[in-house]
């Protein structure tokens, strides 16, 4: 009986299915391998020692992030919203602007929110496809056909894209913003910190531009479940319409705050891993039946032989990467999150084995 109940498009969802069993090394969610600075979990601890108010509601509004975010960017605070993860602003945006007849274009392959809010919404999900023979490069024209074709209420751009790393180029970002003045374009940035292309400052030019950001990544915070977003007033007012009330735990709020405080951290941590997906590149690109595609991300994506047998030889051996099923465009590729030294020198030696001895 239930089935029946279960809105037609909602009933072929699968449930979101993230590998929790034991690791060794866990390189599948594009996580970072730092956790909060020593500096901060002091305060947290000191913080929640005294007096967390954890029985109190906490700031509907997240006034003092916002205003801790907008020194951080120079942007006015009024123009932030912030959101349980960026997913539930991506889900929020969706339900804002996305009924019955509205159509949605993401690109593809890339995140699978886009798609999914839309459905959630009601409304009709359209993919922009990134070649794979293209190096899955974005393409403006592309883009601009696909909008004129379907009209779309929404147009995202993923900057750099998840899976394939590669990025658009801030002034084509800023194009599309322009060509598609009648729909909103999102451009989830939530790996910008590893590549420094940003439209943030154009935030303001653009009244159909929103602009996706999180702690999940850069910051190392994806337990805490803090992104936010960056727009002009009207656009901010109108997301905040479908927002829910309470959204950010206090815990969650100050944590956010704390970490905005270790920008010297921050930035070193991100270098590292910067520094380390340029040499996990190289050395994967020495191994033989692996192609690389290039990242200016966290994460690296390759396409190899017997792609199969060479995710579930790293599973046994505990090292867990990402594996992509259904989607025909990634077909024989795995992502793998770049992490400490230590974690790609291992993960490296493993696949070498595998490629080379059996
Ligand atoms: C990880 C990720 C996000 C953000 O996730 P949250 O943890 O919900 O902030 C958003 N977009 C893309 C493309 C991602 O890979």
């Amino acid at each position: 009986m239930i089935e029946e109940l279960i809105r037609p498009e909602i009933r072929s969802f699968i449930p979101y299915n993230a590998n929790q069993q034991p690791y060794r090394i866990k390189l599948d969610a594009n996580e970072s391998p730092f956790n909060l600075p020593a500096a901060a979990r002091q305060k947290l601890a000191e913080y929640v020692l005294k007096d967390p108010k954890l029985n109190l509601y906490p700031d509907t509004d997240s006034v003092e992030l916002r205003k801790a975010l907008s020194e951080h960017w120079t942007v006015d605070y009024k123009n932030i919203i912030v959101g349980t993860g960026s997913d539930q602003l991506i889900q929020v945006i969706a339900n804002v602007f996305v009924g019955p007849g509205d159509k949605v274009l993401y690109p593809a392959p890339s995140f699978g929110m886009y798609g999914d809010s839309c459905i959630i919404a009601g409304g009709t999900p359209v993919k922009y496809i990134l070649e794979p023979g293209q190096r899955f490069e974005y393409c403006k024209e592309t883009i601009f056909e696909a909008y004129d074709r379907e009209k779309p209420k929404l147009v995202y751009i993923c900057n750099p894209n998840n899976p394939t790393g590669n990025i658009m180029p801030a002034a084509d970002v800023l194009q599309v913003v322009r060509y598609c003045k009648n729909a909103v374009v999102v451009v989830d940035e939530a790996y910008a910190e590893f590549c420094d292309t940003t439209v943030i400052p154009h935030t303001l030019e653009f009244e159909n531009l929103i602009v996706l950001r999180t702690f999940s990544k850069a910051y190392g915070l994806a337990g805490i479940r803090c992104g936010y977003s960056i727009a002009g007033p009207a656009l901010t007012a109108a997301v905040n319409l479908a927002r829910a009330p309470y959204n950010i735990s206090r815990l969650s709020q100050y944590t956010a705050q704390l970490v905005l405080e270790e920008k010297d951290e921050i930035r070193k941590n991100v270098q590292y891993l910067v520094d380390q997906r340029k040499r996990l590149s190289g050395e994967l690109e020495q191994i033989r039946g692996i192609q690389v595609f290039q990242s200016h991300s966290n994460f690296i994506l390759v396409k190899a032989d017997r792609c199969k047998e060479v995710y579930k030889k790293l599973c046994e051996k505990g090292i867990f990467i990402r594996i992509f099923g259904a989607s025909p465009l990634l077909e024989n590729c795995l992502r793998i999150s770049v992490g400490t030294e230590q974690q790609n020198t291992i993960l490296l030696d493993e696949l070498k084995s595998i490629c080379y001895n059996d």
